[in-house]
């Protein structure tokens, strides 16, 4: 391991991530929810800022960029669409890699729930930042995108090693277990919901998952067996998508 990950909670249900890496010492944030809680997580590692990488636009991962980078000193780097907060000074898309130190984050296209969303992967220690594409039992809402858009970077995303952490960027994974237990009977998924359900009792974070968790359990990259009824995965997809949005429990 390269990197060091600190994850601290922010706003109501945001995480903040801080990411070292060991070798140079150079740090970044994946998002910026509060520029604030990130200036005092910092504070309390003793660590710098070097970078800011943005998952995607929205300003519960955008919104503290500017205060950031004006105590810091630190470059701002994200998809285009992080331009509708502030440009970006670094733009970033598919296929592109960040360095920060010796760690190499590749930037993979994870559009869907905004039109540009970026996951960034560090192959070497196999570590996932996945904003608001996939959750743990959940994925992003698709307010810009659609569901064929969503499940093709759903695709990239668990096509990833199996053994990647994957750090999502919001504590929803008890909704999201309440939801995921309507839909779907596997004995793994109840058993998954059970230690959620007794986690968030005791106050525990159930963030990050991995990639063999969620393809085992999540029930929207489960939705071609959960809707054999519909042929078209991205499809099927859709359709579970659409059942958690009018989903009251
Ligand atoms: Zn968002």
């Amino acid at each position: 391991m390269t990197l060091t990950v600190r994850q601290f909670p922010c706003l109501s249900d945001n995480y903040g991530f801080l990411v070292r890496d060991d070798a140079s010492g150079k740090v970044a944030c994946i998002d910026t929810p509060d520029a604030e809680a990130i200036l005092a997580e910092l504070a309390k590692a003793g660590w710098g800022l070097d970078l800011i990488l943005n998952t995607h636009w929205h300003p519960d991962h955008a919104g503290g960029n500017e205060a950031l980078k004006a105590a810091t000193g630190c470059t701002v780097v994200g998809p285009a669409e992080v331009a509708r907060i502030a440009a970006p000074d670094r733009v970033v898309a598919h296929g592109d890699h960040v360095m920060l130190g010796d760690t190499r984050f590749d930037v993979i296209d994870t559009g869907g729930h905004t039109l540009g969303h970026v996951t960034f992967f560090d192959a070497a220690d196999h570590i996932a930042f996945v904003g608001d594409t996939l959750f743990a039992l959940g994925c992003g809402r698709l307010f810009e995108g659609d569901a064929a858009q969503m499940w093709a970077s759903l695709q990239r995303i668990t096509d990833l090693p199996d053994d990647t952490t994957v750090y999502c960027a919001h504590e929803y994974t008890a909704a999201n277990a309440r939801f995921a237990l309507s839909v779907d009977a596997d004995p793994a998924l109840k058993a998954r919901a059970d230690s959620i359900f007794a986690a968030r009792e005791r106050g525990e974070p159930t963030v990050p998952t991995s990639i063999a968790l969620e393809k085992a359990t999540n029930p929207f990259l489960r939705a071609p067996l959960l809707r054999p009824d519909i042929a078209n995965p991205a499809e099927a997809f859709g359709a579970v998508r659409a059942a958690k949005d009018a989903f009251k429990g």
